[in-house]
């Protein structure tokens, strides 16, 4: 939630317009600029300035104070007490409003009474200095804008006061008889009960390595001596401005050492508002699963019940199943990381961390939890710089992303990330990126991946190599952030796209194989042949076992003719298939027309192989049939002339009669028109013969 400032106040009040308003603001940011500043200071002449000026026109992102960084002018800690030194000299916007005649003196005051009133501020500060003059001084200045002040004199004294008293902000000299400035702070926001006080340090000589040691122990702002009322009160505002601006999330600081829960707090509490403790795995269960924390931090070694298992059995619950994980830990290892990849973990910072990146992380993480996405990125890159940069991009961009240094690493991660898509250095030590995709691509597992490679603009024979090893696309160094992020979304998009194909694919491949199977039972049910029309070899079987059945209980004779097409093979060779099929078309229609009575039944009994049941037929019907049949296919005149007994097609047909009895198989009956078949064949084609018992049989035949 935004604080309302003074300027805003005054708008809402019709006081001053809003055109005013910002002409007001911009005065107030001309008067801020940084190089100003720092050459007020002396940390930059004017020749520095313009260098850096010029130096920001090549790198338009860029914010003063990096390039300042980045040519060496200034350190990090400098830059920090320059942005500080930047807040407490503000010109306050009331004042400008009277200087540019908006409003006049009265009306300020009167409407600062009124503001002040109204505005949400912290009330207690204690005041630790050893004369007790220059606490005098900051009393008289802070109870104009209605603060309680308390006083101590010495660090000892400072520390139990602040247990009692429980101040928002401390201001401390630097100088006191029994520790530093900066120490009290320290040891007041590693205590509990105390950790979430502001601290401001008073001095008026401060060299870099107070400073440094001052932004070590958790001090955040600067007075300078000799004190100046609006620089007081503009770093106090500043203070309850942040205060009230806190980000509202959740975050639950796991870690079994008191010290190091501190140092995440006070890394952590001046962006957040809502930092929950626990020291051991099993506290951090059951907290996370009552408050529901949006992010948490995990040691890993811990008594009772270790990280890595607090973050694998979270992920367990619905409710903290999408909490993200940070491992913060004092033992860092390839080995280790995994395993806290492994267990859910999106981050691996190692203590002591470098103040400001845990929080900067944090912060990136909620901003980014409302775009995080579910897809996994592993980055493969040697340069650190270049592997943390993507991996900020990426990250921010709400992606879950994974490192590692070097090809054999990734390598060895792999079957744990899972990645979706991997960003792959070219040259690396151990595994290069070529060695790397090259693995990645025999693998049946993960040669799907699409793989993005970096590569310095230069080398375009990479390029070349790159692509011919099977990477999708290239990312050339430097980068830019859009640039690599669309190409990223849309490398993703159509992977997902491929993977929903290839689902519908697999899901049309089961309704294929239902269709078929479903055919199968259909086919199996149906009785006719599809070619010709004429029963099938199942159809045939049936009919047959109880004809056989009736012929044993009438104790009628049975006929059986066996029916096939001569020199077919030839035939089919010579005039193709097609022809064929349209021959034994032809053929079977002539069978067809032999079975006259309601009880016969031709069925095709194999590719040119015909049968013909004829019940309550005696042989010299059977005899009848078989050579009407055998002449009318003849008549039919079908050319062949590959046949080596005739111009046309003809048929060999044999036959058998029996009278069955009780306890001989109608596969007998089957098996002796079979036998006279191949007499048929055997004494020239084309033409009938019945069965001959001298060939063998078990069936006595009747009439023969
Ligand atoms: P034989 O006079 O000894 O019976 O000689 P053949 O060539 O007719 O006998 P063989 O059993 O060697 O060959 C039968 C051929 O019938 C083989 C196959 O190519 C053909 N055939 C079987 N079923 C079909 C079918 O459904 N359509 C067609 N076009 N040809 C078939
Ligand atoms: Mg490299
Ligand atoms: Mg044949
Ligand atoms: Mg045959």
């Amino acid at each position: 939630m935004k604080a309302q400032g003074f300027g805003d106040y005054l708008v809402e009040r019709k006081v001053i317009t809003v055109e005013q308003h910002k002409t007001a603001l911009s005065i107030q940011n001309k008067n801020r600029l940084l190089g100003q500043i720092a050459r007020e200071e002396n940390y930059l002449n004017d020749l520095d300035v313009e260098k850096i000026l010029s130096y920001m026109e090549g790198h338009p992102h860029m914010m003063f104070g990096e390039a300042a960084i980045s040519l060496g002018y200034i350190s990090a800690t400098q830059l920090r007490y320059l942005l500080d030194l930047r807040t407490s000299r503000k010109v306050r916007i009331g004042e400008i409003l009277v200087a540019q005649e908006f409003i006049n003196e009265d009306t300020l005051h009167a409407e600062l009474m009124n503001y002040n009133a109204k505005r949400k501020k912290l009330e207690k500060i204690l005041v630790c200095d050893p004369s007790g003059t220059i606490g005098k001084l900051l009393e008289s200045m802070l109870r104009k804008y209605g603060y309680d002040v308390a006083h101590a004199k010495s660090g000892l004294d400072a520390l139990e006061a602040a247990s009692k008293y429980k101040p928002d902000i401390i201001i401390t000299s630097n100088v006191l008889l029994d520790m530093n400035g900066y120490e009290l702070c320290k040891r007041l926001l590693g205590n509990p009960a105390t950790a979430g006080i502001y601290s401001i340090l008073l001095s008026s000589n401060l060299n870099e390595d107070i400073m440094q040691q001052a932004f070590d122990a958790g001090v955040t702002h600067f007075l300078r001596k000799p004190l100046k009322e609006s620089e007081l009160i503009n770093t106090v505002i500043r203070i309850e401005r942040s205060e009230f601006e806190k980000r509202p999330e959740k975050i639950l600081i796991v870690d079994d050492s008191l010290g190091a829960r501190m140092a995440i707090h006070k890394e952590l509490f001046h962006t957040w508002s809502n930092l929950i403790m626990a020291e051991n795995g099993e506290k951090a269960l059951e907290i996370a699963r009552r408050e529901k924390p949006d992010i948490i931090t995990m040691d890993v070694e811990m008594p009772v019940m270790g990280g890595l298992e607090a973050c694998r059995l979270l992920k367990d619950y619905p409710e903290t199943a999408e909490t993200p994980v940070i491992f913060v830990t004092a033992s860092d290892s390839h080995d280790l990381r995994l395993r806290g990849f492994e267990a859910g973990a999106v981050e691996y910072f190692s203590k002591p961390f470098s103040p400001g990146l845990l929080n900067s992380f944090i912060r990136m993480l909620c901003e980014s939890a409302k775009i995080r996405k579910s897809e996994k990125i592993l980055v493969v890159e040697d340069s650190d710089t270049t592997r943390h940069i993507i991996r900020y991009f990426l990250q921010k961009n709400g992606y879950n992303v994974y490192t590692a240094k070097n090809g054999q690493e990734a390598w060895e991660a792999m079957p744990k990330i899972r990645p979706d898509l991997i960003v792959l250095d070219c040259y690396m030590p151990k595994m290069d990126g070529f060695e790397f995709i090259n693995n990645l691509k025999k693998n049946d597992e993960f040669y799907r991946i699409p793989v993005l490679m970096l590569t310095s603009s230069k080398n375009k024979l990479d390029v070349v190599r790159g692509f011919a090893e099977g990477a999708v696309d290239f990312i050339t160094k430097p980068f830019d952030e859009a640039e690599m992020i669309a190409r990223i979304t849309s490398h993703l998009r159509s992977r997902k796209l491929l993977e929903e194909l290839e689902e519908e694919k697999g899901k049309l491949k089961v309704t294929l194989k239902q269709l078929e199977d479903a055919n199968h039972i259909l086919e199996r049910l149906s009785v006719m042949d599809g070619l010709t029309g004429l029963a099938n070899r199942r159809h045939f079987d049936e009919i047959l076992a109880s004809e056989w059945k009736r012929a044993i209980r009438e104790r009628h004779p049975i006929s059986m003719l066996m029916i096939d097409i001569d020199y077919f093979k030839r035939y089919n060779d010579a005039y193709g298939h097609q022809m064929g099929d349209e021959c034994i078309k032809k053929v079977a229609a002539k069978i067809k027309e032999q079975s006259k009575r309601s009880s016969d039944l031709a069925a095709r009994y194999g590719g040119e192989e015909f049968a013909l049941i004829l019940p309550l037929t005696d042989l010299e019907g059977a005899v009848a049939v078989a050579e009407i049949m055998r002449m009318e296919v003849e008549a039919m005149g079908i050319p062949h002339l590959y046949s080596t007994i005739a111009t046309t097609v003809t048929i060999s047909v044999g036959f058998a009669t029996v009278t069955p009895e009780e306890g001989i198989s109608s596969g007998e009956l089957v098996e002796m028109a079979d036998k006279a078949l191949y007499d048929a064949k055997h004494s020239g084609r084309n033409r009938v013969k019945r069965y001959n018992p001298r060939s063998g049989g078990k069936v006595n035949p009747i009439n023969f």
